[in-house]
């Protein structure tokens, strides 16, 4: 691949700042494609309202910035792209691949998490369901070889069921939403966490039927608190303190096994990323789906 081909990006939910391994996660993709050559784009995935943080996305914009990490192009608001997703949705109704299901969410929950597509085929009238993709054989089998957690193989039928590519209260998916918009965005590396590595073969999948282009998978550990808890937003991690960039970088590199000398900590952010940037090795990285988080995050 020509390296302006390359592509990567960093998406995070405005529900919060940046922490520990919000930041290594964006610093990993912007390193693996910088050293490449390629575009690193940023997305800000603002589609679900009720979880939105005020104030959360300029903050993590800022936190970015604060660490070096210049995206290019303009940022991408998921909040501007519902026609494209509705487009996307259109396509696979027109080719009878979504259909509206009418369960309860009580139903849907006491089935943990395997949907028993129910409502198939049904021609419910739009309003007030969740739309479902239909899977058809023979392509419910999805694998894929994720560039750090290796082969990774999903039964959509059986350990999924027919997904919600559009929620009772009219939301888009971030299932939907993600694949729409990466093919949108020309991105040919994913890198995120491997919370997301249950997610792929859906977006695949969706790839599959929207006749997009699949991109390259890394998921990298997810950084936890001492108790083992994920490090996320939610669960009210702490943010990354400010003014304290340098030693944020040099620990997310640290963790990420890219062995930086001690001497980086005396460098500037920017210096650093040079640095990082011409010595990246991604088959460095743990393969694990989790990894603590160093002390002090
Ligand atoms: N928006 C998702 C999050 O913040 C990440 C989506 C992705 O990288 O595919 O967890």
């Amino acid at each position: 691949m020509s390296t302006e081909k390359i592509v990567g990006r960093f998406a995070p939910s405005p529900t919060g700042p940046l922490h520990f391994g919000s930041l290594s996660c964006a610093l990993a993709s912007y390193l693996d494609v910088r050293n490449l050559g390629g575009k690193w784009l940023v997305r800000i995935e603002d589609i679900d309202p009720p979880r939105e943080i005020k104030g959360a996305s300029s903050r993590i914009l800022s936190q970015l910035e604060d660490h070096g990490l210049y995206w290019d192009d303009k940022v991408l608001f998921q909040s501007t792209r519902l026609d494209a997703y509705q487009n996307s949705l259109d396509i696979l109704k027109q080719h009878n691949l979504a259909y509206h299901c009418e369960c309860s969410r009580q139903r849907v929950n006491s089935l943990e998490g395997i949907y028993d597509n129910r409502c198939r085929p049904s021609h419910l009238p739009s309003t007030n369901n969740a739309t479902r993709l239909q899977l058809n054989q023979p392509h419910q089998l999805v694998e894929f070889v994720d560039k750090i957690a290796g082969r990774h193989v999903q039964s959509l039928i059986e350990d999924v069921g027919d997904f919600v590519i559009r929620r009772r209260d009219n939301l888009f998916s971030y299932q939907l939403a993600v694949t729409v918009d990466d093919q949108y965005q020309n991105v040919t590396h994913v890198m995120r966490g491997s919370d997301l590595l249950d997610s792929t073969p859906r977006q695949i999948y969706l790839q599959h039927c929207l006749g997009f282009t699949q991109p390259q998978y890394a998921h990298l550990p997810v950084a936890t608190s001492p108790l083992g808890q994920k490090l996320s937003k939610q669960s009210l991690a702490s943010s990354l303190i400010s003014g304290q960039e340098t030693l944020n970088i040099w620990s997310a590199l640290n963790w990420l096994n890219q062995s930086p000398p001690n001497d980086l900590q005396k460098w500037s952010v920017s210096e650093i990323l040079t640095w990082a940037i011409s010595h990246w090795d991604s088959s460095n990285i743990k393969r694990s789906l989790t990894m603590p988080a160093p002390e002090g995050f």
